[in-house]
């Protein structure tokens, strides 16, 4: 079984539209699908925003479902010109931007315990999602990227996170997933379908963008349960 968590709606309604014979239940305040889609079978979540309700529903999809992988989806900013608005980021690992006790000496983004700043992504998966973008024509790019609770608008943070961890996508959930997956040692990747530009130019578009971004992301996850 695969597990798929996305944060809104918005992002998994298409997916779910797909789903045969769904079963629901709600635990801790999220509610599960699972089904087949594409006759494989599946466990879905839509886990709210930010890294706290990101891994409230990873742990619990873990613990209740036991998902041989889990696959973060959704929407993102762009920290790169390589990527514009409908492209596709694949994480090849995950940071938290506002991870910071670099007051007491630690390098920016550490994640004390287990003392990593990057925490890689499942290698078969990025593949595989990489070879499904190539075949409905989507551009995809592989690189880090970095979650925090904040909707990144601004020149100044946008640079602060490219420069300190050289992400290719920001957004507020994929790092807190992969940090429970890590945990647990249940593979991951993150996929996203780019919303804005992160800087505050394109913001006040950003429902529509995300809208039509998400749609982006429900077709690569079809054709790669498909294959
Ligand atoms: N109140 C809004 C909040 C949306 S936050 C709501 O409930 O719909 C934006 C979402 O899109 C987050 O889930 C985040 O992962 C993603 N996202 C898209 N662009 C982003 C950006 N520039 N910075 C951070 N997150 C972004």
């Amino acid at each position: 079984m695969i597990g798929i968590i996305a944060a809104m709606n918005v992002e998994m309604e298409g997916l779910r539209a797909h789903m045969e014979n769904p079963v629901s239940e709600t635990v801790s305040g999220v509610t599960f699908v699972r089904g087949t889609i594409a006759g494989r079978e599946v466990v879905t979540a839509v886990c709210g925003i930010g890294k706290v309700f990101a891994a409230l529903c990873a742990q619990t999809m873990i613990l209740r479902y036991a998902p041989e992988a889990v696959i973060n989806t959704g929407v993102a900013g762009t920290l790169t010109n390589e990527l514009t608005i409908g492209n596709l980021a694949v994480s090849s690992c995950v940071v938290q931007h506002d991870m910071d006790t670099s007051a007491i000496g630690d390098p920016v983004g550490l994640i004390s315990g287990i003392n990593k700043i990057e925490i890689p992504a499942d290698r078969t998966l990025i593949r595989r999602l990489c070879a499904a973008a190539q075949a409905i024509g989507v551009r995809a790019l592989t690189g880090c990227i970095a979650s925090g609770d904040q909707f990144v608008a601004s020149p100044g943070r946008k640079t602060f996170i490219t420069d300190t961890f050289s992400a290719i996508a920001c957004e507020m959930e994929g790092a807190a997933v992969g940090q429970v997956c890590y945990v647990n040692q249940v593979p991951f990747c993150v996929l996203r379908a780019i919303s804005d530009s992160a800087d505050g130019s394109s913001h006040m578009d950003y429902p529509v963008f995300a809208q039509m971004a998400a749609e982006q992301s429900v077709r690569l996850l079809l054709t790669f349960l498909q294959g």
